[in-house]
């Protein structure tokens, strides 16, 4: 279960975020200016039900895996 940085409390995980005009949702990349190279996927998206914290964050370890790499060869 995953704990709301802002206040504790237990979060409501597997909630989504869509953009709306598009059926795309959001896709995270590894570069601010990058639109459809180095896309790492969708993030999970949990929200808390006491102070309406929204977390993202993402869980593919090869994703993470990837990114751990890029910050060793910056
Ligand atoms: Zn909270």
């Amino acid at each position: 279960m995953r704990k709301c940085l802002r206040c504790g409390s237990d979060m409501v995980e597997g909630c989504g975020i869509r953009v709306f005009a598009s059926n795309a949702g959001i896709t995270l990349t590894d570069g601010e200016n990058k639109k459809f190279f180095g896309r790492l996927g969708s993030p999970k998206v949990a929200i808390c039900p006491q102070c309406g914290e929204v977390s993202l964050w993402v869980e593919d370890r090869n994703t993470l895996d990837k990114l751990a790499k890029k910050l060793k060869d910056d």
